[in-house]
């Protein structure tokens, strides 16, 4: 009988980039791109009943693809005379001249949306807005989060969350340096990680422009010949292949999955390396 792979009965998606984490008592989303709305949605229901989302949103940069899911999140819209509480709290790099709040500002400016960004900060009960730089650490309840700065076109930032004796990285949107030779920077947030989110957008011919059109060099993203050599050099344990190519198709991930799984073999590494889908859930 055929063995169906992944990509022949399913898809791995095609929203830009949020991932939600759940430590103890305390609920973080990683960057707001469309993906934001669909966690928006799944949490409805909850929040009707009980009047109240509290959430704290760590931006690894301001390009649109990882904010543009910001106006469409729902409960954005439950507002404090409703009698909803909700608690929201962004942190997010200054991107050079402008900080978190007017990027967010921006866009939700008439005539790009009808609701502006001052109305919902009015109306919603508690919103904070907090500035990061490289190697800052705070804390979200008791989970610890730090800072590394990435290597990506304007200011960009991975985190890395450590509750209970679990750590949990997001690094997307980075771009090597040198494939042999990680950041320094980035092995040291990635370090002994549980489960590394990573920038995994092309393969290394269509980065180098040997397929593919142009190269992509200071396109700010990665490759799996790279990625493998982080998962090896941070001990990491589980590896998700993130920020996919929109122009990948199903096939073309699965093959960078099995393709990255091979290369960390390869070099006598023994990471778990799985190509992200919407939807995947992983317990630390
Ligand atoms: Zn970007
Ligand atoms: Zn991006």
């Amino acid at each position: 009988m055929h063995n169906y792979q992944f990509h022949e009965i399913s898809t791995y998606g095609g929203n830009t980039s949020c991932v939600e984490i759940i430590a103890g008592n305390e609920r973080i989303a990683c960057d707001m791109g469309t993906g934001f709305r669909l966690l928006g949605n799944a949490l409805f229901g909850e929040v009707f009943k009980t009047k109240i989302l509290r959430l704290t949103v760590l931006l690894s940069h301001l390009h649109w693809d990882h904010i543009q899911g910001l106006p469409f999140f729902g409960e954005l819209y439950l507002n404090k005379e409703s009698g909803f509480k909700n608690d929201f709290t962004f942190y997010g790099g200054t991107n050079w001249q402008s900080g978190v709040e007017s990027c967010l500002q921006g866009q939700m400016d008439p005539p790009l949306f009808p609701v502006s960004f001052k109305e919902i900060e009015d109306q919603t009960a508690k919103l904070q807005m907090n500035t990061v730089h490289d190697q800052m650490s705070f804390k979200i309840g008791e989970a610890v989060v730090k800072t590394r700065k990435l290597n990506h076109p304007q200011e960009t930032y991975g985190y890395r969350i450590e509750h209970s004796g679990k750590v949990f990285v997001y690094a997307t949107d980075n771009e090597p340096y040198d494939p042999l030779y990680p950041d320094p920077k980035l092995l040291d947030l990635a370090k002994g990680a549980d489960v590394l989110v990573i920038d995994c957008q092309y393969t290394k011919n269509i980065y180098e422009g040997k397929v593919g059109g142009v190269p992509r060099h200071g396109w700010g993203h990665s490759y799996p010949e790279a990625v493998a050599q982080i998962a090896l050099q941070a001990g990491v344990k589980k590896m998700t292949l993130f920020h996919h190519d929109p122009a990948s198709t199903d096939e073309q991930i699965y093959q960078m999955e099995q393709n990255t799984q091979n290369l960390v073999h390869a070099l006598g590494g023994n990471t778990k390396v799985i190509a992200a889908y919407e939807g995947l859930e992983i317990e630390l």
